[in-house]
């Protein structure tokens, strides 16, 4: 009994501890007991970079809870959570050298607020450096593997909580999404990646990267787990002052959305060159089945999405070089020993970050500095604005835009270490959903002919986060299995 826990999702979960099936410490060992089981594959999974085993008693107490009927709507139910979201008192790292051994004072509020319903967080999970990555290959870890295929990347920066969830060492894990490492890991690894607006979860005690790009998201294995998880954490929080009020009031439990009449826009910018023809069938079964279910599908044309990836790569690196800056030695991580304060910084930064990293905080000093903040940062702000000036003409037309995730299936390990602008490529597609701050999900969409997932996108306007999983959960219900 115990292991086929792992196969039920969060929501299967809630309800069979609510009608005492099981408890919630037998749900913790099942997953406990996958992921102990793992550790000696060839390879393991290097999903979690470390498992909380004594958090059982967090499951113990929500049993009491329960018993009581007690409790909040997470009581007992297990999360995996990405190594720069912070716990109070547990490591949070950002896969990096610059933070070994930093342990938060105190929780993210995101993570707060899970704990104050009740969840049991699993342990942390691997990630790019500072979520610097498409591939989760750069991580002081190693990589995570995908779950599909070991020998294939689990894509990034959230690979480990992609990589957990696909392999039901968990049922839903918390990452985050600059540029699309909550989607673009969903997609390779098989589940559902839900970005959503900026701000409908609080920053606060997210670790960094680029703080107008910056959201936490939920991977899971259905668009209700991701509801569930999502209406539990958000809304506005006073200590993050980007953060907003959320619609979230009917998102637990999660109704499909009729999809008669929904307008639906798909821009040739998407479908174009570097598109593999197994992700563009995928597409296409997911476009019929729209149209099958009484939606109406648009072709358009956005040509500023061309410059979308240009844009955020100058946009982020900028905002990185600054976030990063805090990390010299003296108030996190360990200290390299120099004989002064300068050669302290400089040693501190040059063995604690990798290579990444090094190259993002060169970008980012490079198009700030002066002589070149307005040929790139002050032109790629203004380039930002135009598409949130395109895009606010595009969804008075639009209820939502649809794309694959990705350009291309996993591919192998290694395959595009040594070609950062081909790295780069694969956020083709997600990266506008940053830039306008608007909600979006990847979805699986069946398989390649050799087994590897596809993901299809959908995003909507900002605050359109429930209708968007509503919709998702139509396709989950009535579509995937069609
Ligand atoms: N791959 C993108 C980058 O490396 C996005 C990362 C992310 O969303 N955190 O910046």
């Amino acid at each position: 009994m115990t292991n086929d826990l792992t196969s039920l999702t969060l929501t299967e979960l809630k309800a069979g501890l609510a009608d005492k099936k099981f408890s919630a410490v037998e749900a913790f060992r099942a997953f406990r007991k996958t992921y102990d089981d793992d550790r000696s594959a060839q390879p393991p999974l290097n999903g979690f970079v470390e498992f909380y085993a004594d958090n059982e008693k967090l499951a113990e107490a929500a049993d009491r809870k329960l018993a009581k009927k007690e409790g909040g709507a997470l009581c007992g139910l297990p999360i995996a959570v990405k190594d720069n979201i912070a716990i109070a008192g547990r490591p949070a790292e950002c896969a990096s050298r610059v933070l070994s051994g930093f342990v938060p004072p105190y929780s993210a509020t995101v993570t707060e607020r899970l704990l104050a319903q009740g969840a049991v967080p699993l342990g942390r999970t691997n990630m790019d450096e500072f979520a610097m990555g498409s591939t989760c290959e750069y991580s002081s870890y190693g990589p995570a593997r995908n779950p599909v295929d070991r020998t294939r990347v689990t894509g990034g920066s959230s690979g480990g909580s992609a990589a957990v969830v696909g392999a039901r060492q968990a049922p839903a894990a918390l990452g985050s999404d600059t540029g699309g490492s909550v989607r673009l890991p969903a997609s390779f690894c098989g589940v559902y990646g839900f970005k959503p607006t900026y701000g409908a979860l609080s920053r606060y005690g997210l670790i960094a990267y680029g703080s107008s790009l910056d959201q936490i998201g939920v991977l899971a294995r259905s668009p209700g787990d991701v509801a569930l998880v999502f209406s539990h954490a958000a809304g506005l929080d006073p200590r993050d002052n980007t953060s907003r009020e959320v619609d979230a009031a009917d998102l637990d439990p999660l109704a499909p959305e009729t999809l008669k009449g929904l307008r639906v826009a798909l821009p040739k910018e998407f479908t174009g060159e570097g598109i593999d023809p197994e992700v563009r069938k995928r597409l296409d079964e997911f476009k019929a089945w729209l149209e099958k279910s009484g939606a109406v599908v648009k072709e358009i044309s956005v040509p500023l999405l061309e410059h979308a990836i240009a844009v955020y790569y100058i946009i982020a690196t900028a905002e990185a070089s600054s976030n990063l800056g805090r990390y010299d030695g003296v108030q996190y991580g360990p200290r390299a020993g120099a004989a002064n304060l300068i050669d302290m910084y400089y040693e501190t930064r040059t063995l604690g970050f990798g290579s990444e990293v090094k190259r993002r905080i060169f970008l980012g000093n490079y198009v700030l500095s002066s002589g070149y903040y307005d040929a790139y940062y002050k032109k790629a702000q203004a380039v930002r604005r135009l598409l949130m000036d395109e895009f606010a003409r595009v969804f008075q037309e639009a209820d939502f835009i649809l794309s694959p995730t990705s350009p291309v299936p996993a591919f192998t390990l290694g395959e595009k270490l040594d070609n950062p602008l081909a790295m780069y490529l694969l956020d083709a597609y997600t990266t506008y959903a940053n830039l306008l701050g608007t909600p979006a999900i990847s979805m699986p969409a069946g398989t390649t002919a050799g087994g590897l997932p596809v993901g299809v996108q959908l995003s909507g306007p900002a605050g359109a986060d429930a209708r968007l999983l509503k919709v998702a959960q139509a396709w989950h219900r009535e579509g995937a299995a069609s």
